[in-house]
């Protein structure tokens, strides 16, 4: 089952300017930051009430948000969606016909099990699914 929205994924050119541009507009610091190597990406996470944002730059050219910057420029990249079972959605997803771009689960921002779904098959937005470990 989807529960609430998880955060909203932007992408970002330079990470340390846009902290320092979303720490002034929210009025504190990211509560998280992180690197994925295999994602090729670097992460800073603002809690936000209930939801949070999550600001994310690429660390190699060949990373999908290098990709994405280059096609659509800096801004919203993805939405995300916590669920109880991660297993569960994704098999319930590909039953219902959209395109899974993972097919199983991998580890994301701060351990928890994420997967996405391709943007094709969902009105042109990338959505993430992500369960906490
Ligand atoms: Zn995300």
């Amino acid at each position: 089952m989807f529960n609430k929205v998880s955060h909203i994924g932007i992408a970002v050119k330079d990470l340390q300017s846009s902290m320092d541009l979303f720490s002034r507009l929210f009025g504190k610091k990211p509560d998280h930051t992180e690197e994925l190597p295999d994602q090729k990406v670097k992460t800073a996470m603002f809690t936000v009430g209930p939801s949070s944002i999550e600001l994310t730059q690429a660390t190699d050219p060949s990373s999908p948000v290098s990709r994405f910057l280059e096609k659509r420029g800096e801004g919203v990249h993805h939405v995300s969606f916590v669920v109880d079972d991660i297993e569960r959605e994704l098999a319930r997803l590909k039953g219902a016909g959209f395109e899974l771009i993972d097919e199983r689960p991998r580890i994301g921002a701060d351990g928890t099990l994420v997967a996405f779904l391709h943007p094709q098959s969902t009105n042109g937005v990338l959505i993430e699914i992500s369960q906490k470990q």
